[in-house]
């Protein structure tokens, strides 16, 4: 079955109540059983709930994955992974991703003696070079936040394979549409459910897909033990969001392709940061594992004053200044101030994030509406 039909159907069966053709918001915390034990495999909602499950067997279908899993934010499935090591393990993570993860796991996991080792895996030498015996992990982002360098994703699965580690991808900026890291050789995918997915900019949640159900079976136990669940109102969100990922996605793919390319040529732009350029560094591999290129771009202007990326900034109109992405208004962001505030600013810069820099999540409005917006912006 083609993703367009997957997208429409998955994980979506008509109620067996009614024949309600779309999976009821069972706000409920209980199930009634008919005697201890005796139920129809629903005991208490944080271990199952049926608008949980329709949403998490289409998150399977649309990832080629066996398993999908649901929770409360993208952070809190990240945190979900982590939660599989032990103190000691080390985790190769990328130098260069969303700076809520980073906050995760520097922050956080580090106090829990999970130990992570940061290095640029776009090169996948760099990632062979810091393996050791207490590898258990390597974590990705491609294309990242918000510099959009792509990695290698069957390179480092090879990688990762041969020092017996879990690969989890971030596939949050290209979405299903684009890239299905479980048929590069990954292990789990993780994505911000809260961004494509959803799509609406309406609702906060995270997913993660698997195949191997040892995986799940210790994901599962993770998400009801710790309980980072998303309520059933929120899986119809993003179960209803999904239904048109693909529509949406050819034309942020459409109208980031046009944006691109006309920033690139504007007078008053220094550099265009977008993974479709043939001449950008990540374009041969991007084209391999890839399916497009997005509507995700970042860019910087000739004059590297803060105050003149501010006053593009604080100019549009179209384009609305606040964090996320990947819903169908466009929004214009400043990464060093705000979602990537929690990386240490010597760390920001030498990762190549300055602090003129501007991201663009852009939406699925007329593109050449959104060119002139930008336009007047940039002046
Ligand atoms: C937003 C985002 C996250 C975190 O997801 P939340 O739903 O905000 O918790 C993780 N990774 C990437 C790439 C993101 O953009």
């Amino acid at each position: 079955m083609k993703l367009a039909t997957k997208l429409i159907h998955a994980g979506s069966e008509p109620d067996p109540s009614t024949g309600a053709i779309m999976t009821p918001i069972y706000q409920t915390s209980t199930y009634v059983q008919e005697a201890p034990g005796k139920n129809k495999g629903y005991e208490y909602a944080r271990s199952q709930n049926p608008t949980r499950k329709a949403l998490e067997d289409a998150y399977a279908i649309i990832e080629n994955a066996k398993y999908g899993l649901a929770f409360g934010s993208g952070v809190a499935a990240t945190d979900s992974v982590i939660k599989l090591l032990n103190p000691g393990d080390e985790v190769i993570a990328a130098s260069d991703m969303y700076g809520g993860s980073y906050r995760l796991f520097t922050k956080v996991w580090e106090r829990y003696g999970i130990k992570f080792i940061y290095v640029d895996t776009t090169d996948a030498a760099n990632v062979q070079a810091v393996v050791t015996s207490n590898t258990k992990m390597i974590w990705l982002e491609t294309p990242t936040n918000p510099l959009m360098n792509i990695t290698d994703i069957a390179a480092i699965a090879d990688i990762a394979k041969a020092a017996k580690a879990i690969l989890c991808v971030d596939n949050t900026f290209a979405s299903p549409y684009l890239q299905n890291p479980l048929d590069q050789g990954a292990d789990i995918v993780m994505h911000s459910a809260t961004k494509y997915l959803g799509g609406h900019s309406d609702v906060i949640q995270g997913a993660l897909m698997m195949n191997d159900a040892d995986l799940r079976e210790k994901l599962y136990f993770i998400q009801k033990s710790c309980g980072a669940v998303p309520g059933p109102m929120d899986c119809f969100l993003v179960l209803r969001g999904i239904k048109t990922l693909h529509v949406r996605m050819r034309q942020h793919c459409e109208n980031g392709e046009k944006i691109a390319h006309w920033l690139r040529n504007h007078a008053k732009v220094k550099k265009v940061y977008w993974p479709g350029f043939e001449d950008s560094t990540g374009y041969t591999v991007a084209k391999k594992q890839m399916r497009g290129f997005g509507g995700m771009i970042s860019f910087e202007l000739k004059d590297e004053s803060v105050e003149a990326a501010t006053k593009v900034l604080s100019s549009t109109h179209l384009f609305s200044l606040a964090e996320s992405l990947g819903g169908v208004e466009s929004l214009i962001n400043h990464p060093a101030s705000m979602t990537h505030a929690s990386i240490p600013r010597e760390e920001r810069i030498k990762n190549g994030l300055s602090d003129s820099l501007i991201r663009l999540s852009v939406g699925i409005e007329d593109a050449d509406d959104l060119i002139e917006d930008l336009n007047k912006a940039i002046g």
